[in-house]
């Protein structure tokens, strides 16, 4: 089959012929259609993080696709079935995180395209009991960015818990942002999207914010004449972005964060988060339910995907595109072709 494979950690990717994966107990080999390209991928392939992926490997978490075999065991899914292959490869189902619902924590948990190969390939492997059905009213493309960016988007806004008389900021306009707004809408909170392009700001205009406001200008005082926020979800890996957030939050407010900054450190100023009672937030991906979630407001047609499709091939002319942050909001490769 044809893979884009990460031959050492930093290297450029290499599109080439690779033996097809079988599937092993619990498991089902999936023909991939689509698969999203995430920030994330970027990081794994580079090795940006403290905790390393397998080497070689295949990158990919944002896969969608038929199942085409499935391993020996019972098996949730069947052949035929559309389905997703998140960030979370498989969770043991049996820690007390798992059991508590928050198998994203789970402490023996796989991730795909990070300690398993994933979606960058004609098929993949996956454990049964971790796909997510994807209902016939939501297509492969607009499956694949939901499956990473709508879903992290979607919960880190329920774990804020946002109210319907509060006013939630998403910053960064891009393929988690355009979704986090979204959300931020259909849970009811005023929205305010803060970009710093003017593309970004345009397309967050047409997805219905309440506000736009351009981080190149005065944040601080834009945001301050709208009366402050309550919730704020930061998609970009920018600790100045993080830093503006908080200090435009209300008291009570909630600063959730979803980006990760190269060199992992950010300042906050303790007094005002002791005086305003602000919490910090960190937020991983989302469970099982939570995609199904995601996949049901698409169905419902609650949310729209913004995304362009390339060709596996041109895996690194992509990633250089997305570092750029010129890209319109998500990359999904076709694999269908
Ligand atoms: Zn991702
Ligand atoms: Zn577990």
């Amino acid at each position: 089959m044809r893979a884009a494979v990460v031959p050492a950690l930093g290297a450029p990717l290499e599109v080439r012929e690779v033996d097809t994966p079988r599937p092993g107990d619990g498991q089902v080999l999936v023909r991939i259609e689509t698969s999203g390209l995430c920030h994330t991928d970027i990081h794994a392939a580079r090795g940006d993080w403290p905790v390393k992926p397998k080497v070689p490997l295949i990158p990919g978490h944002e896969g969608v696709g038929r199942v085409v075999e499935v391993g020996a065991g019972a098996s949730p899914v069947t052949v035929g079935d559309r389905v997703a292959l998140p960030w979370l490869g498989h969770a043991c189902g049996s820690c007390r995180y798992c059991v508590a619902g928050w198998e994203t924590y789970c402490l023996a948990p796989q991730y795909m395209g990070y300690t398993m190969d994933g979606s960058y390939a004609d098929y993949a492997v996956a454990y049964a009991s971790h796909v997510v059905r994807v209902p016939d009213a939501v297509s492969s493309l607009d499956a694949a960015p939901l499956t990473c960016a709508g879903v992290t988007t979607y919960k880190a806004l329920k774990v804020a818990r946002p109210q319907p008389t509060e006013t939630a900021m998403i910053v960064g306009i891009g393929g988690l942002g355009h979704l986090a707004l979204q959300y931020a809408g259909i849970f009811g909170t005023t929205t305010v999207a803060v970009d710093v392009e003017d593309e970004k700001l345009k397309l967050a205009a047409e997805l219905g914010a309440d506000h736009v406001v351009d981080a190149r200008g005065d944040q601080a005082a834009a945001l301050a004449e709208i009366g402050g926020v309550d919730v704020a979800v930061v998609t970009v890996p920018s600790p100045a972005s993080m830093r503006a957030a908080h200090a435009a939050l209300n008291p009570n407010g909630r600063l959730v964060l979803v980006g990760l900054p190269a060199d992992n450190r950010l300042e906050l100023p303790v007094f005002e988060t002791v005086l305003k009672g602000i919490s910090v937030i960190g937020s991983l991906v989302g469970t099982r339910n939570d995609l199904r979630e995601c996949f049901e407001l698409h169905a419902r047609g609650r949310t729209r995907v913004v995304a362009e499709t390339r060709r596996l091939e041109d895996v690194n002319a992509c990633f250089e595109e997305v570092l750029s942050g010129k890209v319109p909001a998500r990359l999904v490769f076709d694999l269908g072709a």
